[in-house]
């Protein structure tokens, strides 16, 4: 057997590849994959990539239920897929890469491939780049709930387009992080697509949806962005401290220093004020979290703090991708905090009267019902002698 690392099919899959399910057809191919889906060539190729995280099987699972249909399409299509070992490793697509692995979806573009990951990444990077692209897009699931929407780089009106073909809920993403995405954003709009949690029917019907749009449509308009959409920004990545021991629940004890809040990810993609509980600590501990924004600078002092034994957000921010598994967190992060919303259409003139979020707390307190009481740490703003975001606070007690 070849022990190339990447395997090409240049004529789309044979049929009885393409009959097996999705574990049995990984087992055929047993690394990653690159296939060419022949058209007529009347339009420009378009890329779709699956699996970069071996545990995210919507992608794979939304390709094959349109590929078995076996339609020509105007344009080549090409699909990668991804980290096949790990989805492999059982039960079958429970880990985004293994432990002798790197991260399928931060090697790429990194140049002088030493192992058999990077190479095949710059391979399938290198067939990509002869194969005149009109569009990428990469297929992924979360591992907390977020609904479904779509990552770019840039605000072209052809990347909008390309990106509100999926969803029109769209990140802004600046953290250079060597993904395929960013690896690609020269070449071709490239845009990743997040499609919930894997396994649910819900992501697996989005899914199949959006790719038969994407392969339906015309080549994407470059002179205007055609479709109304909602754009989150100014990403900054918030991580556990790698000494520090947590749990999502329970209890607090000598086991860990950090218990998170179980229903975090409850808040993505909405915004949360300042004061709200992210989770709880020791006695006199210091901040459990780091985050870096785009620069790789730290922000942590400007977004995080403890007040008595409560982890809070001391600035208001809409928190994204937030996971609920120690796996996840560790092998990533605990969630990426969003510092820029886009205007709502119908805005109205700033009131005069409610300069910040303390003038405003029936308004934010009205607008998050759910966190009302429990989540969140009441400020005093008529305390004159107080200052500095902690002497405000009014901690409840712990759950
Ligand atoms: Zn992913």
């Amino acid at each position: 057997m070849s022990n190339e690392p990447l395997l090409r099919f240049d004529d789309g899959l044979p049929d009885e590849l393409l009959a097996l399910d999705e574990l049995d057809l990984l087992r055929a191919l047993g690394r990653p994959t690159l296939v060419r889906w022949p058209g007529t060539g009347e339009a420009r190729a378009r890329a779709v990539a699956t699996l970069l995280h071996g545990d995210e099987s919507t992608g794979l699972e939304a390709m094959l239920r349109v590929l078995r249909r076996r339609r020509v399409y105007p344009f080549d299509l090409y699909h990668v897929i991804g980290n096949v070992r790990a989805a492999l490793e059982p039960p079958g697509f429970a880990y985004r890469y293994l432990d002798d692995q790197e991260d399928f979806n931060r090697i790429w573009g990194l140049g002088d491939p030493t192992t058999a990951q990077r190479l095949a990444a710059d391979a399938i990077l290198a067939e990509l780049r002869t194969a005149d692209l009109e569009s990428l897009v990469d297929v992924h699931n979360n591992t907390g709930d977020n609904p479904f929407y779509a990552i770019v780089t840039l605000e072209t009106p052809e990347v909008l387009n390309l990106a509100t073909l999926f969803t029109t809920t769209l990140l802004r993403w600046d953290l250079e992080l060597h993904t395929l995405m960013e690896a690609t954003h020269d070449l071709c709009p490239s845009i990743a697509v997040e499609c919930g949690l894997p396994g649910r029917p819900e992501s697996r019907a989005f899914a199949i949806d959006a790719l038969r749009r994407y392969f339906g449509s015309e080549p994407l308009a470059t002179n205007q962005v055609v479709r109304d959409h909602d754009l989150l920004g100014g990403m900054q990545k918030v991580m556990v401290r790698p000494e520090v021991r947590f749990r999502f629940g329970g209890e607090l004890d000598d086991t860990v220093d950090l218990v998170l809040d179980a229903d975090l990810d409850a808040h993505n993609f909405r915004e949360v004020p300042a004061g709200m509980v992210l989770g709880w600590v020791h006695p006199g501990a210091a901040v459990p979290l780091h985050a870096i924004d785009a620069d790789g600078t730290d922000v942590t002092d400007g977004h995080f703090e403890v007040v008595g034994q409560h982890l809070v957000i001391t600035a208001s921010g809409t928190p994204v991708m937030m996971t609920r598994t120690v796996e996840a967190t560790r092998k990533d992060c605990l969630f990426y905090l969003a510092t820029e919303r886009p205007a709502p259409m119908d805005a109205e003139p700033p009131d005069p009267g409610a300069e910040d979020w303390q003038d405003a707390s029936p308004r934010t307190g009205g607008a998050l019902g759910a966190l009302d009481g429990t989540g969140v740490l009441d400020a005093d703003p008529t305390d004159p002698h107080q200052d500095g975001f902690s002497a405000r606070l009014q901690p409840r007690p712990l759950r």
